[in-house]
């Protein structure tokens, strides 16, 4: 394939590339292997770290834009080339990009020469994980072509953008097959095209999601409208397919002012954040992008990140601080209950209640929560070798019952730490438990039967039913802070309140109340006649160190 010199200078080539560059996608290259310089479409300089799209030293600037691994078989390749050893150039490598991803090309080339002696290389370059401009299956333009769009238009877009979301695409591809599955994305897109407005363009983004763009002057309002008219289309098309198959969209809307002035991989990002929240609410509806709402994903993201580096990383920034729980009968120190903290530097300290949430839902809660127990048992430990029957109260939550060994862990920590069983507390959070689970039930037996007590949480705030009060027997109620307030209040909530305690006590449980902060709260509270307090009024959540110095020592 290696050619004769057919009288085409270097100067003549450039300005050949120059002009075919408007016409394609990949980059023509031409390398002149006599003045060591390189020219490749300007275009290229966009995509990749290119020191520029015409520079001499063409080996040295490999560093500047070829994946650092892949140099050495470039250079190889082009070695041979030259040398005559190979004719043609054909290399899949990566290239890195101007966001300094590295990129899969496909370069190919020949070498040019005159009577033996090598001019210059000529060539291209092509993107293979480039992605498509149209997708066949819907009939559609894809993202790449939206993209030329916002930049070919020289008045930004008005209006707004809607992404639409098939709710559950992946069962249908699953239950009636994928080709079943393309022709619903072929009518989908058809029942969206019938809905389209003037001025709009309607665009695949990706597998089951498409994108209306709308380029006049057009509300929120109807934005709203254009959603629910789709919806309604589909539904008829659905009815007129015997309801072979049944399924909704959900959309995302984004208004204009939100991304005039973004970028485009910033516009995608929050149409897709847009879609992803109405697929949270429940699917089926749309929601309509907020940016205090993004901004509360993204430290949830963020606050994700450090939990789990925090984890590897010997749980740095997490600390359990302990509570004294005090005996109502002898107006003395109980225990405590342990409480989690995590701080980092960007942070500062952050709280259980926001981040709790969240190792529960990355299932981190399970290291955490074990780590937690250790801590606990730890402290617990050495306060009893001063106060022998102070008891702890730990926090378990229900993600470590279903996803983990808690039981094991509980009794090999027990046992570890040399703790009297009846000392240690279990508290679980009624609104964890929404129904009655043999897992929960199983739990609750096993660590019964080996002494240890169990403390049902926030009492009041779940589904608050005697019956499975009666089921569970816990040992001890610990009544919210919200039901404290409340009573002291209301007069009503007060009777109320009163109400459950004599019957909790009839029971032959004992009660906690938890939030107690001054002596109103307190003086109210003791009519109930609890067995236990907790509450900023006796001492705040504090460190080992300090618990100690104040309640201990
Ligand atoms: P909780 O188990 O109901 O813990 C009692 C909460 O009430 C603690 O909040 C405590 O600081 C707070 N508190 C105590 N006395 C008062 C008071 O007088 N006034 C007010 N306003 N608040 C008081 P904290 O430490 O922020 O923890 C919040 C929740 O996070 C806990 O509620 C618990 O559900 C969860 N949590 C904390 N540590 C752990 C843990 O190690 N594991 C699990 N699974 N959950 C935990
Ligand atoms: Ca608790
Ligand atoms: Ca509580």
């Amino acid at each position: 394939m290696a050619s004769e010199f057919t009288g085409l200078s270097v100067a003549q080539i450039c300005e050949a590339i120059d002009t075919l560059t408007p016409c394609m996608d990949d980059f023509v290259y031409v390398y002149d292997l006599v003045n060591d310089f390189y020219y490749i479409s300007k275009l290229a300089v966009e995509r990749f770290c290119l020191p520029s799209n015409r520079f001499h030293n063409v080996i040295e600037n490999h560093a500047k834009f070829v994946y650092p691994a892949d140099i050495p078989m470039l250079q190889q390749d082009l070695e041979e080339l030259v040398a005559g050893k190979k004719e043609f150039h054909d290399l899949l490598y990566r290239w890195i990009s101007v966001d300094n991803d590295p990129i899969w090309i496909n370069c190919r080339g020949f070498v040019v020469r005159h009577e033996g002696t090598p001019l210059y290389m000529l060539g291209c370059i092509n993107e293979i994980g480039a992605r498509q401009k149209a997708d066949n299956v819907s009939g559609l333009l894809g993202v790449t072509s939206l993209q030329n769009y916002f930049l070919e238009e020289e008045t930004p877009p008005i209006g707004y953008l809607l992404r639409l979301g098939l709710d559950d695409f992946k069962e249908i591809n699953e239950k009636l097959g994928s080709d079943y599955g393309d022709l619903i994305l072929k009518r989908t897109a058809e029942c969206i095209t019938a809905c389209l407005l003037p001025n709009q363009k309607l665009f695949r983004a990706v597998a089951d999601e498409y994108l209306i763009i709308n380029f006049s002057d057009r509300s929120t309002e109807e934005a709203i409208d254009q959603y629910k008219h789709i919806r309604q289309t589909i539904d008829t098309f659905i009815k007129e397919n015997n309801y072979e198959v049944i399924y909704t969209i959900s959309g995302g809307i984004l208004k204009s002012e939100q991304f005039i002035g973004c970028s485009f991989s910033d516009a995608m990002k929050f149409s897709e954040f847009s879609l992803n929240e109405a697929k949270r609410h429940g699917k089926n509806c749309c929601y309509i992008f907020c940016q205090a709402d993004y901004e509360k994903f993204l430290r949830r993201r963020k606050l994700s990140q450090l939990l789990r580096r925090a984890v590897t990383h010997d749980f740095e920034g997490f600390e359990a601080y302990l509570q004294p729980l005090i005996d109502t009968d002898t107006n003395t120190i109980y225990g405590a209950e342990s409480l989690m903290r995590f701080h980092t530097q960007e942070f500062g300290m952050v709280s259980p209640g926001e981040f709790i949430p969240l190792l529960e839902e990355t299932g981190l809660i399970i290291p955490v929560g074990k780590w937690m127990l250790n801590e606990a048992m730890h402290f617990c430990h050495k306060i009893q070798k001063k106060i022998p029957d102070f008891k702890i109260s730990i926090n378990i939550s229900y993600v470590q019952i279903v996803k983990s060994n808690i039981i094991a862990e509980i009794l090999n920590a027990v046992d570890y730490y040399q703790i009297p069983p009846a000392t240690v507390i279990i508290e679980l959070t009624e609104s964890g438990i929404v129904e009655l689970d043999t897992r929960i039930t199983k739990l609750w037996q096993r660590l019964k039967e080996r002494g240890i007590r169990l403390a049902l949480d926030d009492f009041g705030t779940g589904y608050s039913n005697f019956h499975y009060l009666n089921e569970l027997k816990p040992d001890i109620i610990k009544i919210d802070r919200t039901f404290t307030l409340k009573a002291v209040a209301n007069d009503y909530e007060f009777k109320m309140l009163s109400l459950m305690s004599n019957m909790v006590h009839s029971m032959d449980l004992r009660i906690c109340v938890e939030g107690v902060e001054n002596t109103t709260e307190l003086s109210r509270m003791k009519e109930l006649l609890p067995d236990y307090y907790q509450g900023y009024y006796f001492g705040k959540p504090c460190p080992y160190q300090e618990f100690s110095e104040k309640f201990v020592n």
